[in-house]
């Protein structure tokens, strides 16, 4: 492969506290040379990405999606949606253990590593389950999954409702140092519901999901978290409640990591109005008081990192009627366009958001990665893009098998130019030379 000297570009690198112009020269699959200014590299035998205009920053690392494969190839394979991470600017995604047969156990997670060595665009790393067959009632092999490689553990999906197993898998964080990630529903208080219970759950006479449904299991695990020593991860915060239970546990010491979704963080219930199932998901589309705490809690590192939670569906299955349409959003294309609407409002910087989408989840992975950072030896994960241009979310386009996305004809400031993977350009738009 020959070197790649990316040129000319704004170098935001927010695990070292860098935003300045300069150049950097990929070799080998690292980041070989980061030049200021006009500084060219020592070696002249490369190849040029005029980055002119674009920022250049670490490739994004999202900890939450669902890549299907093995059991839902007709919703997304590994192939597919590692193709549509590349277009989103994902050079890591996390894949959550809810597939079929699910990821608890050795065969299941070399199956997806093998896979996603050989067909897939970008990094995957499996998340084992905390429960032997996601069924909630005993703890999975988990010495078995640290040894496959697994970077934490979730029955996302489904919450753990027993608080004694939870306890258990907690207690085993402290010797394996992976996160619990759980999908805090109080399945009891949410049965049935469909979007996020207030005024426009009535109007529309479907059954609601209250906030308190995600408030009283986030508070249970902060609990056990606290109890035990362990690592517990909040998936998907999406209440004002969780934030401010998150915020107090962090503030007493507790091990607690969180992250929030894009959908989340931009779009309130009303798009269920708007557009019907393809705005179905759990935890629920809130409301801007929610969407207020959250991006609150981004900028005070209650919620550490951004992750998707990518999850896509057939059309078949989303054209159902309401009740019937499974839950879940097509998010890695559209990720990064509606957060930068977040910046152009001033609501988050550009550097803050960046590292969420970098830094932050590399810290969560740990060290033995290196990842998030553009520093020289790094693995040579690159995203590039354009904070000004506009452009519109069509779903002919997606690279996902999943179209499933209330964003649909929605006009979006801030594209990803170009994604580059362990120095192979996987992703380039048309407008990069
Ligand atoms: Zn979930």
């Amino acid at each position: 492969m020959r070197s790649l000297l990316i040129q000319g570009g704004r170098i935001i690198d927010p695990g070292r506290k860098l935003d300045e112009a300069g150049s950097l020269l990929i070799a080998g699959g690292k980041i070989s040379w980061v030049g200021r200014g006009k500084e060219t590299p020592p070696d002249a035998n490369y190849d040029v990405l005029d980055a002119q205009g674009l920022i250049v920053c670490p490739g994004f690392i999202d900890l939450h999606c669902h890549l299907r494969q093995p059991g839902f190839e007709g919703r997304e394979t590994i192939a597919t949606g590692t193709g549509a991470a590349a277009r989103g600017g994902f050079t890591t995604v996390g894949c959550m253990p809810n597939t079929e047969p699910p990821l608890d156990n050795k065969n299941t997670v070399d199956f997806v590593k093998a896979t996603a060595a050989s067909e897939g665009a970008v990094r995957v790393l499996p998340i084992g389950c905390i429960s032997r067959g996601r069924t909630g009632e005993e703890l999975a092999d988990m010495g078995a999954l640290v040894k496959a490689g697994v970077i934490g553990f979730s029955d996302d999906g489904d919450p753990v409702p027993n608080s004694k197993l939870m306890r258990r898998a907690l207690e085993y964080s402290c010797f394996c140092h992976l996160p619990i990630i759980d999908h805090c529903e109080d399945k009891d208080l949410s049965k049935g519901g469909q979007m996020n219970e207030g005024e426009i759950s009535a109007g529309l006479m479907l059954a609601g999901i209250p906030n308190a449904a995600e408030d009283i299991i986030v508070a249970r695990d902060l609990a056990l978290a606290e109890l035990t020593g362990g690592w517990i991860h909040i998936a998907h915060v999406s209440t004002e409640g969780s934030v401010e239970l998150i915020r107090l546990a962090k503030a007493k010491g507790v091990r607690v990591t969180a992250e929030a979704t894009p959908h989340h963080l931009t779009l309130t219930e009303e798009r269920v109005k708007s557009h019907g199932a393809s705005a179905k998901v759990n935890p629920p589309l809130r409301t801007e008081r929610d969407i207020k705490a959250l991006i609150q809690g981004l900028n005070d590192n209650t919620i550490d990192i951004i992750a998707t939670d990518h999850a896509p569906h057939t059309e078949a299955e989303k054209s159902q009627q309401f009740e019937l349409a499974p839950f879940g959003i097509s998010g890695f294309e559209t990720a990064f366009g509606s957060l930068m609407g977040l910046v152009h409002r001033g609501e988050l910087g550009l550097a803050t958001l960046i590292a969420k989408l970098t830094i932050e989840p590399s810290k969560i992975l740990g060290q033995k990665y290196g990842l998030g950072t553009l520093a020289a030896g790094s693995p040579a994960d690159v995203t590039i893009f354009d904070p000004e241009l506009e452009w519109t979310v069509d779903i002919k386009e997606f690279a996902s098998k999943g179209k499933n996305t209330p964003l649909a004809g929605d006009k979006l400031k801030g594209r990803v130019m170009a994604t580059i993977y362990g120095g192979k350009v996987v992703y380039r738009d048309e407008a990069i030379k």
